[in-house]
């Protein structure tokens, strides 16, 4: 036991760290995890109080098969028992290789085959997109275009925080105002419709406006970049798979390629294995992440048809021009095999659709709160928007009173609990998440009748 004197874990974390989106601040609200399995953290509070919380987040959407799973667990150590890391540059090993294979397998084919038949492993998801691009640039270069070095995306997105990156993430919620310099030069279609209230006069002018600026810009970009179905960071924001579709249409017509950042949609989050297959489209791009390990550790990778392959191989550089020290990591390669061993299984399909009924049906009654503006659900994703910003602070530690972890942003309280959420897991995240919103968002109680 630490005296008094003794600083306490998280007055040494504000001393020392930084945490993500965050001031280097001595009142940062933090929880100690203490223990963490299936879809259980125990948190301990600052001033020692524990709380035995169920994950509502997934860790960011990673951790889909709960806390130390025991097949993922033995994956890791078996992998441990034989190497934990050798470089990628003229060397090769069983998990990297299983991997690529699995990927290609799993991901969108043509008429039952493969493709995008070559894979790169990245470190992060981050670095995933930065190589999308790279790839993208350098095959409209290969192919006689070196001239088309924007992309083209739709407002509204995320794609991580590395500068190509953060370069075609929403141009006013991104983080543009703070690199003007920097991040200039990419442009944006609007935002498509909602999923929810999409009308058909709603889809055409989305349409129209999305071939508007790619026949405007066309001879100076090199690929579309989007979050298919389901964008997330940029504001949980679900829309129709047709518009996948017209993109598809859109990149055919003007010489672009398109990219699909599946990194936080990819592997069932939205109820089909990947969200291009919402609408049976294939992309020419696909970076995934987040869930590719099971949550257990960093990987990352984008997938590229062999012609691209084959086109940027052939072209001046010779060569994608990328190569991470820790390129195809042979541990987090061997987890991520584990973990899609268990997406082979199918299992997920029945999961998501159990725990979207949980969600919608849970999340139904936070619609008569006067605070909440709308309820939303895709797949394994459940979203209270409110009309105006969320306190942080205050609904993260309702919802731990109500034993739940949830990390709001915006105006948004959401989850996507990690597959083996039971239905009483899910009711207890519902109802936590309403609770919250009600006691720090509401005056006066929705059932008095008020509408402020
Ligand atoms: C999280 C995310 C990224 C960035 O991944 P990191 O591993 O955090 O670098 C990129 N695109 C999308 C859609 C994401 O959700």
């Amino acid at each position: 036991m630490m005296g008094a004197a003794q600083p306490g874990l998280i007055q040494r974390d504000r001393a020392r760290l930084w945490h993500p989106y965050a001031p280097a601040s001595p009142g940062l609200p933090l929880w100690e995890v203490e223990a963490a399995d299936g879809v259980r953290l125990r948190l301990r509070d600052e001033d020692g109080a524990r709380h035995d919380v169920v994950d509502a987040m997934s860790s960011w959407w990673s951790v889909i098969h709960g806390y130390r799973h025991p097949v993922l667990d033995a994956a890791a150590q078996g992998q441990l028992e034989r190497f934990s890391h050798v470089m990628f540059g003229g060397l090769t090993h069983a998990p990297a290789v299983e991997l690529a294979e699995r990927l290609v397998d799993l991901a969108p084919s043509v008429s039952g085959r493969p493709a995008l038949e070559r894979v790169f492993l990245a470190d992060s998801g981050s670095v995933a997109v930065e190589v999308a691009l790279k790839l993208a640039v350098q095959f409209q270069t290969a192919s006689g275009h070196p001239q088309r070095q924007r992309f083209l995306s739709i407002r509204g997105g995320y794609h991580g925080d590395t500068f190509a990156a953060m370069g075609v993430c929403d141009p006013v919620d991104g983080m543009h105002s703070a690199f003007p310099g920097l991040l200039a030069g990419n442009v944006f279609a609007p935002r498509p419709p909602a999923a929810a209230s999409a009308t058909p006069a709603d889809m055409q002018a989305w349409v129209a406006a999305l071939g508007d600026i790619a026949a405007a810009h066309s001879g100076e970009l090199a690929a579309i970049i989007v979050e298919p179905v389901l964008q997330g960071a940029g504001g949980m924001h679900a829309y129709p798979a047709e518009c996948l579709t017209a993109l598809r249409q859109a990149a055919d017509r003007h010489g672009l390629l398109l990219i699909f950042d599946e990194i936080a949609t990819g592997f069932g989050r939205t109820g089909e294995l990947f969200a291009a297959d919402h609408a049976g489209v294939v992309p020419d791009i696909m970076c995934v992440g987040k869930a590719l390990t099971g949550g257990y550790l960093t990987l990352a990778a984008m997938l590229c048809t062999s012609d691209i392959a084959a086109t940027v191989s052939n072209g001046r550089a010779g060569a994608l021009l990328h190569g991470p020290t820790f390129m195809g990591n042979p541990l987090a390669c061997a987890v991520a095999n584990a973990s899609l061993g268990i997406i082979g299984d199918g299992g997920w399909r029945a999961d998501v659709a159990r725990i979207n009924t949980g969600l919608v049906s849970g999340l139904a009654p936070a619609l008569d709160l006067a605070a909440v503006r709308e309820v939303r659900t895709i797949g394994a994703v459940g979203v209270i928007e409110l009309h105006d910003g969320v306190d942080v602070t205050a609904v993260t530690a309702a919802a731990i009173r109500h034993g739940v972890w949830v990390r709001p942003f915006r105006n948004l309280v959401y989850t996507m609990p990690p597959y083996i959420s039971t239905a009483l897991d899910v009711e207890r995240i519902t109802a936590g998440m309403t609770a919250a919103v009600a006691e720090v968002h509401e005056r006066v109680p929705a059932s008095s009748g008020s509408s402020s």
